[in-house]
């Protein structure tokens, strides 16, 4: 069986610091954040709803799903998005013309525009790193160690063990996408 690499990101453990955030433009050079994180439960960033002492913030790291169905492949005129045999969604931004119609087919809107370069870019799960045996680059920079990565197809990776064991869901997982970036959900809390 083919592999199909993806992530398990853990609500209970993201801080909302954003170092993937800058971990990934780092590696990447790039011209934007292929990772944004999203607060929510919150009216503002850093600022928990609520009263004392039943406050809550949550924290959702957005990136390209690496879709088991991507629509951004069939709508690349060109042909420069592709899925390769371990499940990256690979992009070959350096022939990209800029057309931007890949970004209207994503639904999770994480194709972004570089508007100098008169290109488009996204995540690749640091391709780079993964043909060299590494991790994303955000995996290893999570000060929370809220990232996980491996191979969902196999039952054994730690991956799979999370999705197992704990309550998880995936964004927009009704859109026929199947994405392989999988969230846990917060525990809920005990009272002391
Ligand atoms: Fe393509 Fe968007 Fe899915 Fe990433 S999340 S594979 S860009 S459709």
């Amino acid at each position: 069986m083919n592999k199909r690499l993806g992530m398990v990101i853990d609500q209970e453990r993201c801080i909302g610091c954003e170092a993937c955030t800058v971990a990934c433009k780092l590696e990447n050079n790039a011209s934007c954040h292929w990772i944004r994180v999203e607060t929510l439960n919150s009216p503002q960033k850093d600022t928990p709803s609520g009263v004392f002492p039943d406050l809550k913030i949550e924290f959702l790291p957005r990136l390209c799903n690496h879709c088991s169905n991507p629509p951004c492949i069939e709508s690349c005129p060109n042909g420069l998005i592709t899925k390769r045999h371990d499940g990256l969604v690979t992009l070959d931004k350096e022939k990209c013309n800029g057309c931007k119609i890949c970004m209207e087919a994503c639904p999770y809107q994480v194709i972004f525009f570089n508007q100098e370069e008169n290109r488009v870019e996204k995540c690749s799960f640091c391709v780079h790193r993964i043909d060299q045996g590494l991790e994303p680059f955000c995996v290893i920079c999570c000060e929370g160690q809220a990232m996980q990565f491996g191979d969902l197809n196999n039952h054994n990776s730690e991956v799979s063990k999370i999705i197992a064991e704990r309550e998880i869901f995936q964004l927009k997982s009704d859109a026929g996408t199947g994405p392989s970036v999988y969230y846990c959900h917060p525990k809920p809390r005990r009272r002391l």
